[in-house]
């Protein structure tokens, strides 16, 4: 039974009782004491470790929304505008034109031996580009014989070049979808909408198993990425989870050198309600120390920047038709019912502000039949909630995972284009749900947009859009909220807090090691506050040598 004591600049452990310490002890991977050295030294025989003496100690940070995929993508070609840093630490610029996707492109191309094996980028978006389409013919430029795509940041269309047209079978005249645009030839574009048209063409560029994040090294990867981001703990918000897959993640989380716990939520497609509750909440007990099993995902509706968002009157500001509903509402009462019943938790995507009603008042009559005092069914996204919602989610008993990094990559289109000024300034709103006693998070959906959740403190706190505008001032939270909102507030959604989100007693040691104290930055500097890396479950993980 052996015990470290830790040294660190300062310690900020997120526990009013005792908010700051010099020194912190750890036995068996858990926090044994906080506090000084005299008084943890009580505890008896132990060994004193000062390499953090110059550091700043945090609870490890928590990604409440985020996909392991993000670790998977990181095996194809990043071509998004933003600069992106990948597992290995190196910082890939954003591309800014079409040349320059095409000539990274290339330079993948020529590393590749094999002439038929396809290649894949990922990360385009065409929004900040004018909105210029990309084409086949572009494509082609990078190779005429081999199968070249790309995925957009949305996830949502992929661009093909003719052999990855060809060998989908689409490169052809006649194709009547609306997902298969077609140039003034008769023949598709290149550019595919849509994942019943995107899915099967997709596998003929490269998007398979792997690409899914259903793979060991993907899986690595993103664990990889959470050291560098400060993250002990993340959920994998939506996963097919199959006997198969839940065997896959056992056996890479289990690796004593894995270095987060994933928080695997079952996704709520391909099964019915009762089967859906069922199996999940028959994979609660094959939880492990670094993989927490047994919530639901449900997905109500698409995206605000996509138009496929289900918004309430008076809809899009552009004139949109409104979006898509991806579940029935008898089918989200039914889990609901059944998931309340058997103390199964659910969380629920919805982007527009109809969904959110769908939901809460959904959950509302399941409360009726099926009464739990402490559901904390929690919603994601939830962009564009009003005061009335988040009043009524207090009352319910829901939490809710906003999305913050929202106002500095679309926050300009939501302002201009999708909901108009007055809706955009309200859009995630972290102060009104604070208000409101609605228990919050926030969230990157990585790889929607890149995990680090200092990044989206920073966002929440300053309300920042990619053009420098502050979008929704009397939204802005304190640095101090923000900070209990990527730890406490994380761990609270997900029914976690008594394990982690604070330094104190009984916790497992998990932390983020930092440069600086981010209370004492410059709150728009937050995000520039280095991260040498965590501690999980009592080891240790430097960034710069994962
Ligand atoms: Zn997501």
């Amino acid at each position: 039974m052996q015990t470290t004591i830790y040294s660190a600049r300062t310690i900020v452990t997120m526990n009013p009782n005792r908010p700051e310490a010099t020194h912190v002890a750890v036995r068996d991977g858990r926090i044994l004491a906080v506090g000084a050295y005299d008084e943890l030294a009580g505890w008896g025989e132990h060994s004193l470790d000062e390499r953090f003496a110059d550091k700043v100690l945090m609870p490890g940070l928590i990604e409440g929304h985020a996909h392991s995929m993000e670790g998977a993508l990181w095996s194809f070609t990043y071509v998004g505008w933003f600069d992106r840093m990948d597992p290995d630490g190196k910082v890939w610029d954003g591309v800014k034109t079409v040349d320059d996707v095409i000539a990274r492109l290339q330079a993948a191309e020529a590393l590749l031996e094999d002439p038929n094996e396809p290649l894949l980028g990922w990360g385009l978006d065409p929004i900040y580009m004018d909105n210029v389409r990309v084409t086949r013919a572009d494509l082609d430029r990078v190779s005429a014989t081999r199968p070249v795509g790309v995925l957009h940041a949305s996830g949502h269309i992929l661009n093909v070049n003719s052999k990855g047209l060809e060998l989908a079978g689409l490169l052809k005249t006649g194709n009547n979808h609306p997902g298969i645009p077609l140039a003034s030839d008769g023949l598709p574009t290149g550019e595919l909408k849509g994942p019943e048209i995107t899915m099967p063409a997709g596998k003929h560029v490269g998007m398979d198993r792997a690409f899914l994040s259903a793979d060991a090294q993907g899986l690595r990867n993103f664990g990889r990425l959470c050291v560098r981001a400060g993250v002990t703990t993340s959920s994998d918000l939506g996963q097919q989870l199959t006997d198969e897959l839940v065997d896959l993640f056992l056996d890479v989380t289990g690796d004593p050198s894995y270095p987060a716990c994933l928080v695997a939520f079952r996704i709520n497609f391909g099964m019915s309600p009762a089967e859906l509750v069922d199996y999940t909440a028959s994979l609660r007990p094959r939880s492990t120390e670094r993989l927490d099993l047994g919530r639901i995902k449900v997905i109500a509706d698409g995206s605000i920047q996509g138009f496929s968002a289900r918004l309430r009157w008076p809809g899009y500001y552009n004139g949109s038709e409104n979006g898509l509903w991806y579940i029935a509402p008898d089918q989200l009462a039914q889990i609901y019912e059944l998931a309340l019943q058997k103390g199964v938790q659910v969380h629920t995507h919805t982007n527009g502000d109809e969904a959110t009603q769908l939901s809460i008042e959904t959950l509302e009559a399941a409360l009726r039949k099926a009464p739990d005092f402490d559901h904390r069914f929690t919603l994601q996204h939830c962009q564009l909630a009003d005061e009335a919602q988040f009043r009524k989610m207090g009352r319910l008993g829901m939490c809710v995972n906003l999305f913050a990094n929202h106002h500095f990559y679309w926050g300009d289109e939501h302002f201009g284009l999708t909901v108009g000024p007055e809706r955009a300034e309200r859009m995630n709103a972290c102060r009104t749900a604070l208000d409101q006693g609605v228990p919050m998070t926030v969230h990157s959906d990585a790889p929607v947009t890149p995990l680090g959740p200092l990044f989206t403190a920073w966002a929440a706190v300053n309300r920042i859009t990619a053009s420098g505008r502050v979008q929704g001032e009397s939204q802005k939270i304190s640095v101090a909220e923000a900070l209990y909102a990527v730890t406490m507030g994380a761990a609270i959604t997900m029914k976690m807090d008594h394990q982690i989100g604070s330094i104190e007693v009984g916790k497992r040691a998990d932390f983020a090691v930092l440069e600086d104290d981010p209370r004492a930055v410059d709150p728009m500097a937050l995000r520039d506050v280095a991260i040498w890396g965590t501690v999980q479950g009592g080891r240790i993980f430097e960034a710069a040598s994962i």
